[in-house]
């Protein structure tokens, strides 16, 4: 196996939580005042993420020079004078595009693109929705304390009908639920393929 790429998934799997934003508006009284050398008052950056130096281009933009690892890192202060709340925007120092919020890593300052984060529900990947899907409607046959209900090892071929239940009534609802339980391990099997590749063996069988 390549080096490192066992660790891949767990690698690209960031919240955007687990890294500190500043947003746009921490820079808006620096449009202002006079330039030279700030600090960000935050006790959750580095050294290096707070200290910055406020310049201007001859094009009279301003922007903010972090200086991050020993390398620069500048952010350009873009005000949008075409909305009526003078909106403003701080540029990515990667994909110089205009951002509300950039977020701090280890060495830099990105924009959530760039740094590659995902917020939590835009994540759930298409088997995860389909597994907590399959568990919804278990639960509904079979309730909160069934033993199996949350393992996907299991199939509910066999489990029970409940009493109080018809049997029409029943097997349609089992039905569908086994309809989705076979989608399901055939997407997780192509989701793990993704993940790594030609070093998984898939021991399901169709
Ligand atoms: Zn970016």
């Amino acid at each position: 196996m390549p080096k490192g790429q066992h660790y891949g998934r767990a690698r690209t799997r960031a919240y955007t939580s687990e890294y500190h934003r500043i947003n746009a508006n921490v820079f808006k009284s620096l449009l202002t005042k006079p330039l030279g050398n700030y600090s960000l008052n935050t006790e959750h950056l580095s050294n290096d993420h707070q200290k910055l130096t406020l310049k201007e281009n001859k094009n009279g933009i301003r922007y903010v020079t972090f200086a991050i690892n020993d390398k620069p890192h500048h952010i350009a202060l873009k005000l949008d004078n075409r909305s009526a709340s003078n909106k403003l925007y701080i540029t990515c120092p990667y994909c110089h595009k205009q951002r509300q919020s950039l977020y701090a890593i280890k060495y830099a300052y990105g924009c959530r693109k760039c740094i590659g984060l995902h917020y939590a529900s835009q994540s759930e990947r298409p088997n995860e929705r389909l597994m907590r899907r399959i568990r919804k409607l278990r639960k509904e046959l079979w309730g909160y304390d069934w033993p199996d209900v949350n393992n996907m090892f299991e199939q509910v071929a066999y489990w029970p009908k409940p009493k109080w239940m018809k049997w029409k009534t029943f097997e349609q609802k089992r039905g569908k639920i086994t309809e989705l339980e076979k989608k399901y391990w055939p997407m997780v099997i192509t989701q793990m393929k993704t993940t790594f590749g030609d070093n998984f063996i898939s021991d399901y069988q169709n």
